[in-house]
């Protein structure tokens, strides 16, 4: 139209006949140039835009009020793994799934709003978080979206990490690893457990050296240990003593790790311990229970078997001697049984610090139980008898520290012990042939009269052997009546016999007549020696009631022998009571032969029960008395009739000056306490005068008459 271009729109309709062919047509045409000129503007003003967004770095999108994508930037496509032909009609939450619905939520709110809605959330399909920041305008949404799981993983394990650390119950420490020496290591990070276990707050240690931690008994090669591994960053473990703010000291299971935090070699030392003071001391303990002895602290048997194993199996170039001492304490089953447990545990712990005093660090000091002490001493040279020498010194430096007096809560004790030794060296025999050998040699100083050391010789295996028959024949020999009294006289002033001492003797089928000083100890030691005793006891009183009968021997009494196991025993008093009353005899006629040691130890129920035997009229001597070891002051105490001194005295009281002034002593005692005194042993007459002229005047002994059989005796009464 006047050479202008128009835009027209036609509208037309067609005419067709039956056959469907057109006929005529007729239509409307229309002038559209304005509105496509229009619609031309707007196309291209979007596709200028479209092009600018699409050249923005950052993925951007945009959203109908439906939340379909209208459009959507190549940098989008790539974040969220579409193309545009893929994503362009479709909603968004069907495209990026999201859990928890939180997608959807936001984007409605933003399309709801005018405030641009920032959030973020992870997106599983795509793997990665994603920050979105939605603007709403008039026909959507515009989104850009920014994948930020890089910050999003490093802040959030960063947060995490710390606040696990922070609550860890074990303690970290971080030091920045610095030079080794100086100004060395600082603390970089501490958690709570730190601060609680170490009392030291975070602000007080930052900065710090760890050494600060330490002190005087922190452990100086375990720290020369840690130096080395840090220097060769190897990861290292340690059991440190470590201070706390308060000086108080704990023990720090630690390990410390080599962190190389910028991946430019190594930057940190991660160190992550545990405060085990408890554990180890639970640990210490146990160990403690299996191999050392609860009352004494000493080592158990078990420790000593190891030690000696290890003793013996040791390699020597030169093989060394050691020595195996048995101690054993004498009587010490009597202290237990008068004067209660707790004085006996309290001696049993005395010696075993007396024991440790005796011996140099390296040596063993160990218990087995009851009263039996073992010494193991090592190293003690390669010649033999130098060994056996230095053994002997220990030996008797022990037997003289144990014999010393002790104090058992206020109460004064004196014992003794029996020592047996046996050497050994690394070629010896088994461990279980030393301790029997020791053993043995013990059980000899026992025999030998207690208060003694003994070595270990191969007889004594067959001596032993002895001994375990002898037992056995002991016992029958009591059941099938095989033992008998002798009697021995005992004269007074004027030759006049006023008693007889009962002296038992043993019948044995092989053997002939034994002697009570091969039996004796052995039956004191088996406990033989109650039956035995109760057997003589009422033997002399049914003699005593023989003899009650007839005038010239109405008089006379009978001297029957304690052994210290007989009185210790609870109802002694009571057999004693019975043996009088059954046999009916006057109780003065019976006179009881106590030992000296009898006044070592217990000595208040000893008093007790002299006290009541007293009461009821027997008669108490102090046998042997002058070769123990009696407290004189203690003598003044005791119920008794009359010392007795002993014939080892006696014997050479002529041409021995010592002998002569302790028989004089005796003698001197005994009218100084009012007391009665007998010498026994008596052979000559110059002994007999000896004694009469310094003030004894009743003696018993070969002058006068060897011990006799009962029909012996009578035969000799009636030559008198
Ligand atoms: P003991 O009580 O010191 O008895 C005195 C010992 O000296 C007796 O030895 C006796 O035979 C001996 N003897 C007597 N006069 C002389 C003498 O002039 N010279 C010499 N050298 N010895 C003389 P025995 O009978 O061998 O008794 C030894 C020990 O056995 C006794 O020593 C006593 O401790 C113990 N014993 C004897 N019988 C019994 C008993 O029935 N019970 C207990 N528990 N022990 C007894
Ligand atoms: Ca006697
Ligand atoms: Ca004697």
């Amino acid at each position: 139209s006047r050479g202008r271009r128009i835009w027209v729109r036609l509208t037309g309709q067609a005419q067709c006949n039956r056959d469907g062919h057109v006929v005529a047509m007729h239509g409307v045409l229309q002038d559209v140039t304005q509105s496509v000129h229009a619609q031309q503007a707007s196309v291209a003003v979007t596709l200028r835009l479209g092009s600018t967004l699409a050249s923005i770095g950052e993925a951007f999108a945009t959203l109908d009020p439906q939340g379909c994508f209208t459009f959507i930037n190549p940098a989008c496509q790539i974040l969220i793994n579409s193309t545009g032909r893929q994503l362009l009609g479709q909603s968004i939450w069907l495209i990026l799934d999201q859990a928890g619905g939180r997608l959807h939520k936001e984007i409605m709110a933003a399309l709801a709003g005018d405030d641009v809605v920032v959030f973020e959330a992870f997106f599983p399909r795509l793997g990665v978080w994603l920050e979105m920041r939605a603007h709403p305008f008039d026909e959507g949404l515009a989104l850009y979206l920014r994948d930020v799981s890089d910050r999003r993983q490093s802040q959030e394990q960063l947060l995490l990490l710390q606040t696990c650390i922070s609550r860890m119950n074990d303690i970290v420490l971080i030091t920045e690893a610095g030079s080794l020496n100086e100004p060395g290591p600082c603390i970089v990070f501490v958690n709570d457990a730190f601060e609680r276990n170490t009392g030291y707050r975070r602000e007080e240690v930052l900065g710090q050296s760890p050494r600060m931690l330490q002190g005087p008994l922190t452990q100086r090669n375990e720290l020369d240990r840690i130096r080395l591994a840090l220097e060769n960053a190897q990861p290292v473990r340690a059991e440190l003593v470590n201070y706390r703010k308060n000086g108080q000291r704990f023990l720090l299971e630690l390990e410390i790790m080599p962190v190389d935090s910028l991946g430019r070699g190594l930057t940190h030392w991660i160190a992550v311990g545990r405060d085990i003071t408890d554990r180890k001391a639970a640990d210490d303990e146990i160990e403690h229970l299996a191999f050392y002895d609860a009352l004494t602290q000493l080592p158990n048997r078990q420790l000593l078997l190891s030690r000696l194993r290890h003793a013996l199996s040791q390699e020597h170039a030169h093989p060394h001697i050691g020595a195996l001492m048995f101690i054993d304490l004498d009587y010490f089953k009597l202290l237990n049984d008068t004067m209660g447990h707790s004085k006996g545990d309290l001696l049993l712990k005395r010696v075993a610090a007396r024991l440790l005093s005796c011996v140099r660090q390296g040596d063993t000091v160990a218990r087995l139980g009851g009263d039996e002490f073992v010494v193991m001493l090592e190293d003690l040279g390669n010649q033999p008898e130098t060994a056996k020498a230095v053994a002997r010194t220990v030996g008797e430096a022990i037997r003289a520290s144990l014999s010393e007096p002790y104090n058992l809560g206020g109460h004064a004790h004196h014992g003794t012990c029996s020592i047996g030794i046996t050497a050994f060296s690394q070629h010896d025999d088994s461990i279980e042939d030393l301790l029997k050998q020791a053993d043995l040699a013990m059980y000899q100083a026992k025999a030998a009269g207690r208060d003694g050391l003994c070595f270990f010789d191969p007889g004594m295996q067959a001596h032993a052997t002895t001994q375990a028959a002898l037992s056995v024949d002991l016992r029958q020999g009591l059941r099938d009546q095989e033992f008998l009294l002798h009697y021995q006289p005992q004269v007074g002033p004027v030759g006049a016999m006023v008693g007889v001492e009962a002296l038992l003797r043993w019948r044995h089928p092989q053997r002939g007549i034994v002697m009570p000083d091969e039996f004796i100890a052995h039956a004191e030691e088996s406990g033989l020696i109650m039956s035995l005793g109760q057997w003589v006891l009422e033997t002399a009183c049914n003699q005593l009631a023989l003899w009650a009968l007839r005038p010239e021997t109405a008089s006379l009494s009978i001297a029957v022998n304690v052994s210290i196991r007989q009185f210790r025993h609870p109802e002694f008093v009571e057999l004693v009571m019975h043996a009088i009353k059954t046999s009916g005899i006057q109780a003065r006629h019976l006179k009881l032969e106590l030992t000296e040691t009898l006044l070592a130890s217990g000595l208040e129920v000893t008093i007790a029960k002299m006290g009541m035997l007293k009461e009821a009229g027997v008669t108490l001597s102090i046998d042997d008395f002058g070769i123990g070891y009696s407290a004189l002051s203690n003598l003044k105490h005791l119920p008794i009739d009359q010392l007795k001194i002993d014939r080892s005295f006696v014997k050479d009281v002529l041409t021995d000056a010592n002998d002569a002034a302790i028989a004089r002593t005796i003698i001197g005692l005994a009218q100084s306490l009012g007391l009665g005194v007998i010498a026994e042993g008596v052979e000559t007459d110059a002994q007999r005068d000896f004694l009469a002229n310094h003030g004894c005047h009743c003696y018993q002994g070969y002058l006068f008459c060897k011990p006799l059989p009962i029909e012996e005796l009578e035969v000799f009464m009636e030559t008198l």
